[in-house]
């Protein structure tokens, strides 16, 4: 044999391919030994294929090569046996066919592991969007009977407000006025519920605009500084005079939510205000109060959370505050930190655009 023919028989026979070259009668006249190893056979030359092959993957095998040897094409086929799948590529070249079969069965396994998981994962996606959908319907739900929720509510406050103008004896009096705090809390918490229905269900839509932040604050005020001077609390705005870009409402809420947590949580001091970065304007809410520790800054921001031992005291809220002023600020897309020292009290600011020259 010739040295290049050598090699190139060399190759074949590394090869993890099996290779054989048969005649129209499936007469084999070459087999590498990838071939032998699979047929358990060595010297298959001079041989015929249905020696080894079951008949009917043999006559099939004859049945293909017989047709790439008439039409004098090249053809494939898929073919099965001794439990392994392959793909047959027939090459016809004068009275014999060059045979490769390539094992296709780890592919295939493979392909329906992928498959399975595929169809796993379709399902877990069916599933999340079932529960978004029923998530979402139930929002839309008290998104739209939150009018109806809110009247009983402000009615109550109403009656209270009516009878505590009433003389009434030091006991009753003292009642009403607990009445009167346990009413302001279920109230605060049916609005934040409110809120977050509304939120999550885009029914409470961003509409920016540029607007005067004194202006705004100057209404947040007159009920703080009333809150202020009945808990002894120094309580100061120091005004900004700027125009800023956003949603008024969506900036109200976010400013109101921060200023009851300071009232909430502050020793005697708390200040609002604004300070310019870069394009942005920064506002802050700063109180003196008892701080925050940064184990649980990382937590504060989600629904629910409260910090326990504040909880504990304060008995008040239901650690939905921030995180509306969380969901607020990704709307607007800009972003509520906080800096807060345990003992020491705790600054919470976010920035939004704003007109540079005074308005
Ligand atoms: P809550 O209704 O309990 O006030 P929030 O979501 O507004 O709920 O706040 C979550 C938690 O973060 C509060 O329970 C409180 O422990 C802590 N917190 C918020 N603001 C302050 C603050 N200014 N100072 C100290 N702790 C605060």
């Amino acid at each position: 044999m010739d040295k290049n023919l050598d090699d190139k028989l060399f190759l074949l026979d590394i090869s993890t391919n099996i290779f054989l070259l048969l005649d129209k009668d499936g007469l084999i006249h070459y087999a590498n030994i990838r071939c032998s190893h699979v047929l358990s056979r060595s010297c298959l030359e001079g041989k015929y294929l249905s020696d080894f092959m079951p008949e009917k993957e043999a006559s099939e095998f004859i049945k293909e090569t017989g047709k790439a040897l008439k039409n004098g094409t090249m053809d494939s086929f898929n073919l099965s046996f001794k439990s392994r799948d392959y793909i047959a590529s027939i090459y016809p070249k004068g009275e014999f066919v060059a045979v490769c079969l390539w094992d296709i069965t780890d592919n295939q396994n493979l392909s329906e592991q992928l498959k399975k998981k595929t169809r796993q994962l379709d399902i877990a996606e069916k599933k999340i969007q079932e529960v978004e959908e029923q998530n979402k319907a139930k929002s839309y739900f008290l998104a739209q009977a939150s009018h109806d929720l809110r009247q009983p509510m402000q009615a109550l406050k109403i009656f209270i407000s009516t009878l505590s103008e009433e003389e009434l004896p030091e006991r009753q009096q003292l009642l009403v006025e607990k009445i009167n705090a346990s009413a302001d809390n279920l109230y605060t918490m049916l609005d934040n519920l409110l809120d977050i229905s509304k939120i999550e269900s885009g029914g409470m839509p961003y509409h920016p605009r540029y607007f005067n932040l004194d202006d705004l604050v100057k209404t947040l005020n007159q009920e703080f500084s009333e809150i202020a001077r009945s808990k002894k609390i120094d309580y100061c705005y120091i005004p900004c005079h700027k125009e800023v870009f956003g949603d008024p409402l969506f900036i109200e809420r976010i400013i109101r939510n921060l200023i009851s947590n300071a009232f909430k949580y502050t020793k005697n001091k708390i200040v609002l205000g604004c300070c310019p970065e870069h394009d942005f304007l920064k506002i802050i809410v700063i109180d003196n109060g008892d701080g925050i520790s940064e184990e649980e800054q990382k937590k504060i921001f989600e629904q629910f959370y409260q910090c326990r031992q504040k909880y504990e005291c304060k008995k008040s809220g239901a650690g939905l505050g921030l995180f509306i002023v969380k969901k607020l600020t990704e709307l607007m897309n800009t972003k509520i930190e906080v800096e807060s020292e345990p003992g020491k009290g705790s600054c919470f600011y976010f920035s939004i655009p704003y007109k540079k020259e005074a308005p």
